[in-house]
């Protein structure tokens, strides 16, 4: 029956706050902590520095930036405003002021250069950015200029008190921040979540956090540009957690901040838990602290979940799945038994219904068959930002998003993730788009066409590999192909192999045929 194919999540619905409901700005972090038996825990501590900031500090100083940005900036709710900086104390004070003013957040990668970031701008609009000493030059002139939030400006604009906030209604359906993903084909899009998406992710962490005697201490390796950094700001502050915050990840640093500050739960992407696994140094550092490590955001091999739950017996590998258009995890393995379910990404969150999809037929599947993976609830996104053709090609229906991963259930709600069916490659967590590449090399006066795809790699799960045709006078070697597009793209989307071919293997619509040429690749890969 059409009853078994769609998938409702497990977990008892959660009461989420009416779609109308306005939260004021001088409440808005505190909404979230209502709960607290913390309330004056340390909220942020820098891994760097030593430096922290109690729960009490972190209200007042939002708050002081919130009035400092209204008055001072003109900053009003609808405004967007643009962020380009790697993790640091401030990111979470930022987020949190801009949030509860209504401004919509729109964080890039601080390593994108500045045509990726004129694009991403194009879209987004933003009448200000708050940027760093290092990052700043890359952002243009924009209405408000630009913020530079490591100087002392900044600084005193948190700890300063300065005119009263003017209260500003946010409701749940308005929109929170614009976050930059390539979706399931072409070029870089914004991500509309909305209050509500990031209320209804950080309410599964809320009604399923595990009790404890203390705030958790956790260590994010995960940038807080990217999704995952931003739905963990959210929910440590509802779970009171203490955040240690590192500027850029290292493995030596991480674990040395393990050690000192006692830190219990870990979050990060696959490489992290390859490196932890395969290093020797581990064993330098005392780890007894260690009770959570969460990844997410790319595939983990059976075999790397094997070899680090042999390693480090006493600490819980879990996984969750989810991608920037669903806000955070849509699946997540929260207990013990769930997280040993090797291979899975977990269950579905609560209030989400899940389908699987054939992607020939358009049919939905029972359990055990594979299809593309589809997800409707209050975590999916409001729809891409000034584009209504890839919003109403993403969500279909009524309101089902379209994934662009090849999934199946098992009889227990137990989520696989098997493929992407989508173009899309995963360089360490970072998205690469492989059409933004292909149109890049394709400019290349001795190309005559060009084709990316993902090649399997241990370490960073996957790498952009190019098939190139040149010229038939053309010399044009490897090393130039790369060294043309490093020149102009930001290092995590470099290609790092590149194979010349005499054409490209296309379809009779003209679309590249990605799986024969991952075959090519694979074959090509084992002869040489
Ligand atoms: P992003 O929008 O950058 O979070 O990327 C989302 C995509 O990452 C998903 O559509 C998947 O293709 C992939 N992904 C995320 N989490 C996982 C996971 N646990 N296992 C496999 N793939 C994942």
């Amino acid at each position: 029956s059409s009853q078994t194919k769609t998938f409702h999540s497990l977990t008892p619905p959660l009461p989420l706050p009416p779609e109308t409901a306005l939260i004021s700005s001088a409440t808005y972090s505190l909404s979230l902590q209502l709960t607290s038996p913390w309330p004056d825990s340390t909220s942020l501590i820098d891994s760097a520095t030593g430096q922290r900031l109690s729960y009490s500090q972190f209200t007042t100083q939002t708050n002081n930036l919130s009035s400092s940005l209204q008055s001072h900036l003109g900053l009003s709710k609808g405004d967007v405003a643009f962020i380009l900086s790697p993790n640091s104390l401030q990111i979470p004070l930022l987020y949190f002021s801009l949030l509860s003013l209504g401004v919509i957040i729109s964080p890039s990668n601080p390593s994108s250069t500045e045509s990726e970031i004129s694009r991403q701008i194009k879209l987004s609009k933003p009448v200000i950015a708050f940027a760093t000493s290092a990052t700043c030059h890359k952002i243009p002139a924009l209405r408000h200029g630009t913020v530079l939030i490591d100087s002392p400006e900044f600084v005193s604009m948190t700890t300063s008190s300065g005119r009263e906030l003017s209260c500003v209604g946010v409701s749940q359906c308005d929109i929170a921040a614009i976050m930059y993903s390539s979706g399931t084909t072409g070029q870089v899009k914004g991500v509309m979540l909305t209050h509500r998406n990031l209320t209804a992710i950080v309410a599964n962490y809320h009604a399923l956090r595990p009790e404890r005697k203390s705030p958790a201490v956790v260590l994010y390796t995960m940038p807080y540009f990217h999704v995952i950094g931003l739905f963990y700001c959210m929910k440590s502050v509802a779970l009171s957690e203490t955040v240690v915050v590192m500027e850029r990840f290292d493995l030596k640093r991480m674990l040395r901040a393990v050690e000192e500050l006692r830190v219990t739960n870990v979050a990060m992407a696959p490489p992290v838990v390859v490196a932890m696994t395969k290093a020797e140094v581990t064993k330098e550092y005392d780890l007894k602290s260690l009770e959570g490590f969460g990844c997410g955001g790319a595939p983990l091999g059976k075999d790397v979940i094997a070899a680090f739950t042999a390693k480090f017996p006493g600490v819980l590998l879990t996984q969750g799945y989810g991608m920037t258009e669903t806000a955070g995890p849509a699946f997540r393995a929260v207990t013990p038994e769930e997280s040993l379910r090797w291979g899975s990404v977990g269950r579905l969150q609560a209030n989400c219904e899940a389908r699987i999809v054939d992607p020939d037929t358009g049919t939905a599947l029972p359990p055990g068959k594979q299809g593309e993976l589809w997800l409707k609830g209050p975590i999916t996104m409001k729809g891409y930002v000034g584009d209504p053709k890839a919003t109403s090609e993403t969500l279909v229906l009524d309101g089902w998003l379209r994934t662009g991963d090849l999934c199946y259930f098992d009889e227990e709600g137990f989520l696989f993730v098997v493929d992407r069916l989508k173009e899309l490659i995963k360089y360490k967590g970072y998205q690469v788009p492989p059409a933004e590449l292909e149109q890049l090399l394709q400019s290349h006066p001795e190309v005559v066409d060009a084709a990316v795809i993902p090649y399997p790699d241990d370490e960073a799960g996957q790498i952009p590999m190019a098939f190139v045709v040149k010229h038939p006078q053309s010399n044009l070697d490897e090393a130039q192909v790369m060294s043309f597009v490093a020149k102009q793209v930001a290092p995590y989307k470099k290609i790092r192999r590149v194979s010349f071919v005499s054409s490209i293997p296309k379809s009779p619509a003209g679309k590249i045929l990605r799986k024969e040429l991952r075959k090519v690749a694979v074959h090509q890969g084992f002869s040489s």
